[in-house]
């Protein structure tokens, strides 16, 4: 029986909602972020806002949220050139992956969140990954999710379960997982935590927190934008339709 968990939390819409995900299934919920140089550091305030309304509007939520811990990653920015990492414009290279691509940044995230894990008595890690929407990320599949599982738990005689509740469902579907986690959580719920998701969490890669749109803030132009902007705009139109 799992019932303590650390979930990899970047304080963007996926993670949050995983988040949510973790704390109406587990006992005891830790976070990690991770601190790697990027452009901006809306993020990881963004974070913080995050952790802070949680705890807030869901107060059992809020009783078992545990330790937040920040890794500084810095090295990955000694380690790989990317727009994420760097001053650069975002485009998609030869290879056919944007380059907003950090080579193993989740094989990296997932060795060190293991390893805090293992400190922390934490059983389960879990992540935002996605296969449905991933902008072509390799290390986002479920095949290395499932090779990194067996990797930890061999490599650190322990036994890891990697949980990814966003692998199969696309953009619109998360915000309505979303919705539903917080309506299982207390009466009005999910309204309160789409809601915390539109205002607090951040996905824009420019770190635009000046042009507000109904589905949060961002440039509205960047790929993390785009798909954010129609996700949300498939999950309202969805529930405008009548239910069969
Ligand atoms: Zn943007």
């Amino acid at each position: 029986m799992h019932t303590t968990a650390l979930v990899l939390f970047s304080g963007g819409q996926d993670s949050t909602t995983c988040l949510a995900h973790a704390l109406s299934r587990f006992e005891r919920v830790e976070t990690v972020g991770f601190d790697y140089g990027q452009r901006h550091h809306v993020e990881m305030t963004a974070r913080l806002t995050v952790l802070d309304r949680l705890g807030q509007a869901f107060p059992a939520w809020g009783a078992k949220l545990g330790h937040d811990h920040v890794l500084d990653l810095a090295v990955l920015g000694q380690v790989s050139e990317t727009s994420l990492t760097r001053d650069m414009a975002f485009q998609m290279e030869s290879t056919g992956l944007p380059n907003t691509f950090v080579p193993g940044r989740n094989l990296l995230f997932l060795t060190l969140a293991a390893a805090l894990a293992y400190r922390r008595g934490l059983q389960v890690i879990v992540t935002g990954v996605c296969e449905t929407d991933f902008s072509g990320y390799p290390d986002c599949r479920d095949d290395t999710m499932k090779a990194m599982q067996l990797a930890l738990s061999l490599g650190m005689d322990k036994r890891y379960l990697i949980d990814t509740p966003l692998m199969w469902i696309d953009k619109a579907a998360t915000w309505q997982l979303a919705h539903d986690l917080g309506q299982r959580a207390q009466p009005g719920g999910g309204t309160v935590l789409t809601d915390i998701i539109v205002e607090h969490t951040h996905t824009c890669y420019q770190g635009d927190r000046t042009h507000r749109h109904a589905w949060g803030y961002g440039c509205g132009a960047c790929p993390a934008c785009e798909l954010r902007a129609n996700g949300y705009l498939r999950w309202q139109a969805s529930c405008l339709q009548p239910v069969a």
